[in-house]
């Protein structure tokens, strides 16, 4: 367990600043973010970036929007009818949701924002088209449970949450 490599369960802290240098999100202040290595549950180009370091280890990661949450359409937001989403939905800016598409694919969707009659959806991620800039602490390495490699991410610190 000394470094990161498929199969391990990283912990980490993390913030997350844009290209004007502008917060976007971080863990500190909080608990660490915990992952599984390997199984995608982090962007690409972080993911990438992880592999080989150690506990304790702090660096920063730049990641392109190929390797992050995407390029962005060009596209704007398109307006539907409130009346079209089921009523357990929460209509809020920011929210994420499933759509699916024509052939049965399931794609992700934001709420970008709403008015009185209508929710803007927008088919890029927040972040898309920008450039992620990460500043990383390991807090924790450890081997991942079996549950936890066959469900595809982790199980809390101690391997043991079921759900
Ligand atoms: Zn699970």
């Amino acid at each position: 367990m000394s470094t990161i490599a498929d199969g391990h369960v990283v912990t980490f802290h993390y913030t997350l600043t844009d290209d004007a240098g502008q917060v976007l999100d971080s863990s500190r202040g909080g608990e660490p973010l915990p992952y599984l290595h390997g199984a995608g549950n982090i962007v690409p180009g972080l993911e990438s970036q992880m592999a080989g370091k150690a506990v304790g280890a702090k660096f920063k990661a730049d990641v392109a929007p190929a390797d992050g949450y995407g390029e962005h359409d060009g596209n704007d937001p398109q307006p539907v009818p409130k009346g079209e989403f089921p009523p357990d939905i929460p209509l809020q800016a920011g929210v994420q949701l499933m759509a699916q598409t024509p052939d049965g694919h399931a794609m992700p969707i934001w709420i970008a924002d709403v008015d009185d009659q209508h929710v803007f959806i927008d088919m890029n991620h927040p972040l898309a088209g920008q450039t992620l800039h990460f500043d990383i602490e390991i807090t924790a390495i450890r081997a991942a449970t079996d549950e936890e490699k066959a469900h595809g991410h982790p199980h809390g610190p101690d391997g043991h949450h079921h759900h």
